[in-house]
């Protein structure tokens, strides 16, 4: 069995992998194999009714939103969100907190004005900036709730008396969050929801169609919902297999009851890497991730032997990501607290040969 803490794509429930492998050989019974229907069909039309419904049930959409599945990525939505939001000559504010939200920045310079109302980059992204403004006449405020790079999350709402666009990429149905606090929420599906390929969009309808510019068809979120995201053809697989996820998360309980279990296994690994003096985490204590958890050894010499090890214990995904160096484990929901274990064993059994 292997433990895997990549960051992306990840793990996923192991019966969604099962039924989605079947469903490659005969779906439902049809005869066919899901990569082979229509998307126009009248089985995937029932595959992406449930998992717009299973969208709008986890969390709790209220009236007004349109849910999109689309395909770029999250990186296609740095462009698209000023695309669409961004009105010709207006100014949008951004907050940044590590190399997503740059990225986001960078693509929206080729929009309109951009304010950086705030940027941790002063300390590699180890923490979130707190006090801020938000100018009036912003169209926005775009932030990145979790880094999934430097492992640190945004658990309190920035204060802006602006429409709110969230990157939700790493922590989407990881934690309760208010729908109704957010002008567009928008994630890339392969950490929580489901593989690569398909990109959730949850957007308030009021505040679309409004920047006086001309948007190509394929890049206008007005398109995609009228059309119930069946513009052209979709991410089909992509979709089925995140329908199947939220089915998972359903099935436990929602989006609160992994919330508590996320929060549980978040703070034993804490725990260990506080307590075991051979490791040192990289992210300020009231901003640690949840889904991301970065740290280094106190004595780097270590770290590849440590890392060589995991992986003969069939860790895999730990190595941390260049830009912070040391190990990164991703704890998405999927992921069991045996795994937690596993990692904790490990330091403790590292620590004891170390004396
Ligand atoms: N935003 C965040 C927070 C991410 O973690 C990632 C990818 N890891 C992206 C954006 C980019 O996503 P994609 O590769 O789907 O374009």
């Amino acid at each position: 069995m292997k433990h895997n803490f990549g960051a992306g794509p990840c793990i996923l429930p192991k019966d969604v992998f099962t039924e989605a492998s079947q469903a490659v050989l005969d779906f439902n019974g049809t005869g066919l194999s899901i990569l082979e229907i229509s998307h126009r069909s009248k089985e995937f039309e029932a595959v992406i009714t449930e998992a717009e419904s299973l969208v709008r049930e986890l969390l709790e959409v209220p009236e007004g939103y349109s849910i999109l599945f689309l395909q770029g990525g999250a990186s296609q939505q740095f462009a698209m969100v000023p695309f669409n939001l961004l009105p010709n000559y207006g100014r949008a504010a951004y907050l940044d907190t590590g190399t997503w939200s740059s990225k986001a920045i960078k693509e929206a310079k080729n929009f309109g004005a951009i304010d950086v109302v705030a940027s941790s980059s002063d300390r590699n992204y180890s923490y979130v900036p707190k006090s801020y403004t938000v100018p009036a006449d912003a169209a926005y405020l775009h932030y990145t709730s979790n880094n999934t790079i430097f492992g640190t999350e945004i658990f309190d709402l920035p204060v802006a008396d602006v429409p709110l666009v969230t990157d939700m990429s790493s922590d989407i149905f990881s934690r309760v969050i208010r729908v109704a606090d957010h002008g567009l929420i928008y994630a890339g599906a392969q950490k929580n929801m489901g593989p690569a390929g398909v990109t959730l969009v949850v957007v308030k309808d009021e505040l679309l169609g409004k920047t006086g510019r001309t948007i190509p068809a394929i890049f206008d979120y007005q398109q995609h919902a009228k059309a119930d995201s069946l513009y052209n053809t979709p991410p089909v697989f992509s979709i089925y297999v995140s329908m199947l996820n939220l089915r998972w998360l359903k099935a436990k309980g929602g989006v609160s009851v992994m919330e508590q279990e996320n929060i549980i296994k978040a703070r034993k690994l804490y725990e260990e890497i506080d307590r075991n003096p051979l490791f040192r985490g990289t992210a300020d204590v009231e901003d640690r991730s949840r889904m991301n958890v970065t740290f280094v050894m106190t004595n780097p010499a270590l770290e590849e032997e440590f890392l060589a090890l995991a992986k003969e214990r069939g860790m895999v995904g730990l190595k941390g990501h260049r830009s912070v160096g040391g190990f990164r484990a991703s704890i998405y929901n999927a992921l069991g607290i045996s795994s937690i274990n596993a990692l904790i064993d490990l330091m403790r059994e590292f620590e004891e040969a170390q004396n």
